[in-house]
């Protein structure tokens, strides 16, 4: 018979099924929701029970995770008629995993505080392929001992966990750290483009760059996947722009300038334009040739890319 807490997890996607699948090996019992059925199937065939709402999540569980695409979705999922806060009761642990503002974390927290619950934020780094190893990097934000409380279920998908302080310090720092990788992978993808199209022989140049200065971890995510034309997300352009998005939105209410940042959210902006949002953030160069500088991207259906 387990001791272990009982989860609920919401949110079953790229990332979120993948870590849920993580916490049931730890040995949580576990109780799943999503939004579309198809991803709960995958998952409750592997063991966990189902749950309709997320109020019914919340009141079949004493932890609660969530991990959803942006602030609306989250807001929804805690705040709305039928969210986790309608059914939380005194003493449970509320954990969302999203790339989120810090605001938005803070109002959901003061909520959990009225109904004398828990609530970290904890948003996550290493893609697709951190989320499978259970090696991702955790930033949280919350009281010290909600995060102690966590850290064994944090564990089951977190190689490295990182306590940045109060509430939405976890998202202050994932939003910064997309933020660089989104500047870092603009300067990978223009790169390629310029090498290839002055020639270069780009396999050989991918070499060069990896014993190079110009590699980053970026480069290592990116460039295979722009070699063979291969945008299967991995971290959604659409995504990875919400981040950058957040990213700045942050920089301009603590009045820093961003230019960098401005510049990738355009050219993010320009890939969602061409079509390429759900596609992999390797997908940039392919947007670029698809405002007239070249033919249409071709999007191979195999494989992953990009940072995340
Ligand atoms: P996905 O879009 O693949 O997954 C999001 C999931 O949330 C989907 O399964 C979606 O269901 C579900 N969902 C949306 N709204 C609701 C709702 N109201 N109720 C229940 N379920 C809902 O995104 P990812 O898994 O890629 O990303 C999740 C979060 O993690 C994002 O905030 C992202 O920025 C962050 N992240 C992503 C990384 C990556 O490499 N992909 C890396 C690090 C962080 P449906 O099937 O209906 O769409």
């Amino acid at each position: 018979m387990s001791t272990a807490p009982t989860v609920g997890w919401i949110g079953l996607g790229l990332m979120g099924q993948p870590m849920a699948l993580n916490v049931l090996r730890a040995g949580f019992p576990l109780v799943v929701h999503n939004r579309s059925r198809g991803a709960v199937a995958t998952l409750v065939a592997a063991a966990p029970a189902e749950a309709w709402s997320p109020r019914e999540v919340a009141s079949r569980a004493e932890i609660v995770v969530t991990c959803l695409p942006g602030p609306a979705e989250v807001t929804e999922v805690y705040l709305g008629a039928d969210g986790v806060l309608t059914a939380t009761r005194p003493g449970m642990l509320l954990i969302d995993t999203s790339t989120i503002d810090p605001e938005t974390h803070r109002r959901i927290a003061r909520a959990a505080a009225e109904r004398g619950a828990d609530y970290l934020d904890a948003p996550v780094s290493g893609g697709t392929t951190g989320a499978c190893e259970g090696t991702l990097t955790v930033m949280v934000g919350g009281r010290a001992e909600a995060v102690e409380r966590a850290r064994p279920l944090l564990q089951a998908f977190g190689r490295t966990i990182y306590h940045l302080g109060p509430v939405g310090s976890g998202a202050i720092a994932k939003l910064i750290n997309n933020l660089m990788a989104a500047i870092n992978l603009l300067g990978v993808c223009e790169g390629l483009v310029l090498a290839a199209k002055a020639g270069l022989d780009l396999d050989l140049f991918c070499r060069v760059i990896a014993d190079s200065s110009g590699a980053s971890r970026s480069f290592d995510g990116a460039a295979p996947a722009i070699l063979a034309r291969d945008f299967r997300p991995g971290f959604m352009i659409d995504l990875m722009h919400k981040d950058v998005t957040l990213a700045l939105d942050l920089a301009r209410q603590v009045g820093v300038r961003t230019l960098a940042g401005a510049l990738a959210q355009q050219v993010l902006q320009e890939a969602r334009n061409a079509g390429l949002g759900r596609h992999s953030t390797a997908a940039h160069p392919a947007g670029a040739e698809r405002r007239g500088d070249g033919p249409a991207p071709r999007l191979a259906p195999v494989g992953r890319g990009g940072p995340g």
